[in-house]
This record gives structure tokens, C-alpha cells and sequence, in this order.
């Protein structure tokens, strides 16, 4: 299976569906990073946090056996651009993903947004010239409302959690604690296991 997966920062790939990923390891991957999170919470200087944070992507996309792509578009203004969305239907053309993930829709975070918004423009005319048979929208900041579908990653909770402590420039933030939190919940509410990613169902293709 071909995978490509886009994440508007370095560890929202990993927050959001990390077990999912891990779950599909020896498929083929690809997380396109649209921005690198320079302007990420640390001591260090935006220039040198981009590298930092790569660095870290770079390290997680390695046990992920993902192919990482940086767009190095800028943290906390992404903003939606013909050249832009260009470049992202190029990069799906070029891959020819059989599953697309992105963040869903009501992401309050706006790079969130945005990049929903990018990828599903791209997509209007990938969609003419390929065919997508999966789009999946995931969650990192703001809880999905709909839910149509399930990943139950009990077996990959563990390793999801240890892959977290390689975003070091991150950890000081309570996020993982709260993502472990809503998989956990996420698995009690739909009955599907002890820790679960959930999705919307952007798009099917038989
Ligand atoms: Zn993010």
C-alpha cells in the first residue's frame, strides 16, 4: 500500500496517527511537513529550531519507514497559494498515494486548517487525472465530531509513546500526555479497544 500522509508541523504526523503508521510499517510512506515549526515553543532561535525540529522529523520518519518531504513553508502562516497547491498536487500525481491522510477540517490550530484547505484544492484536480481510493482527515488539536472510521492501536501505544520523546525540542509541552489521553478515550467511547485513532472518511473510491 502507498501511503502519503501530510502534517502541517513535525509531530502532528506522529500525535495524530502515529499507531496508524506504525500499524502499517512496511508500507510505503511518505509525510510531506508543510511548515518545519520554527516558531515552536523552545529557547532556541527560529532558524535554528527549523533544523532542530527537521532533524527530529527526520529521526521519527526513519523508525516510521517514512519518506519525509519539507516544504518549509512558513510556521504559523501558512497560507493558501496557487503555487502552493501546484506543488502539492504535483507531489500526489507524483506518488500516486492508494490512502491520503490529512488534519480534518475544524481544527481550530489555522495552519491546521489551512493545510486542509491546500490539500483538498490540490486535490480537486488530482482528482480529474488520478484516482484516490481512501482520504482520511485526522485529529490533533480539536477533537473530530464525526467519526466513520477506526484504527485500534493497542500494539503500537507503546511504541507511539516512545516515539514522542524523539520530538525533544517538544517535550516540555503537555501534549503527549493528552494525546495518550484521547486515543485512550477514543477507544473506550467506540468500544474498539483500549487506545484508538479515529478519522473522517473525506473520500471513498471502490
Ligand atoms: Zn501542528
Amino acid at each position: 500500500m502507498n501511503i502519503l500522509v501530510f502534517a502541517p508541523h513535525p509531530d502532528d504526523e506522529l500525535l495524530g496517527i502515529g499507531g496508524t503508521l506504525l500499524k502499517k510499517l512496511k508500507s510505503k510512506k511518505t509525510i510531506v511537513f508543510l511548515s518545519s515549526g520554527e516558531k515552536g515553543q523552545t529557547n532556541e532561535t527560529n532558524s535554528k529550531l527549523k533544523i532542530t525540529r527537521q532533524n527530529e522529523a527526520k529521526s521519527v520518519c526513519q523508525k516510521l519507514n517514512a519518506t519525509p518531504i519539507f516544504l518549509n513553508l512558513p510556521d504559523r502562516e501558512i497560507s493558501k497559494t496557487k503555487n502552493i497547491i501546484d506543488q502539492i498536487g504535483k507531489i500526489i500525481l507524483d506518488i500516486k498515494p492508494k490512502t491520503i491522510y490529512l488534519p480534518h477540517s475544524n481544527e481550530n490550530d489555522l495552519d491546521h486548517k489551512k493545510t486542509n484547505e491546500l490539500v483538498k484544492d490540490s486535490l480537486n484536480f488530482v482528482k480529474r487525472k488520478q484516482k484516490i481510493p481512501l482520504i482520511l482527515e485526522y485529529e490533533i488539536w480539536t477533537p473530530l465530531t464525526e467519526i466513520n472510521f477506526i484504527e485500534n492501536i493497542d500494539k503500537q501505544i507503546d511504541k507511539k509513546i516512545e516515539l514522542m520523546q524523539l520530538y525533544k525540542s517538544q517535550t516540555t509541552l503537555k501534549i503527549n500526555d493528552a494525546i495518550i489521553a484521547l486515543n485512550q478515550y477514543r477507544g473506550l467511547t467506540t468500544g474498539k479497544g483500549n487506545f484508538c485513532e479515529v478519522f473522517k472518511v473525506a473520500w471513498y473510491e471502490k
